[in-house]
């Protein structure tokens, strides 16, 4: 099995800044905030999903900076790709 393509999470759409949050408070809310302005996205439960609902507002230029929340507090969730089944 191939690795999955690196993700990509663009600059704020608000203030430019380069360096952004990936924030999980828990197991189904997962947001893109940004450190500087604290401008938000909406959360999902998905982090792919959440960092495509913040770079759909994106400015051309990926952030150099992540704070990654997510990464550091629920690294079993980010680990798993997906479920292949329920229950
Ligand atoms: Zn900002």
């Amino acid at each position: 099995m191939k690795k999955k393509k690196k993700e990509i999470i663009f600059s704020c759409p608000f203030c430019g800044s380069k360096t952004v949050e990936v924030i999980r408070t828990n197991e189904n809310a997962c947001w893109i905030r940004c450190h500087l302005c604290g401008g938000e996205a909406e959360s999902h439960k998905s982090r792919t999903v959440a960092i495509k609902k913040w770079n759909r507002r994106k400015l051309p230029t990926p952030a150099t900076h992540v704070v990654d929340i997510d990464k550091i507090y629920f690294p079993e969730l980010t680990s798993k790709c997906k479920e292949a089944h329920h229950g």
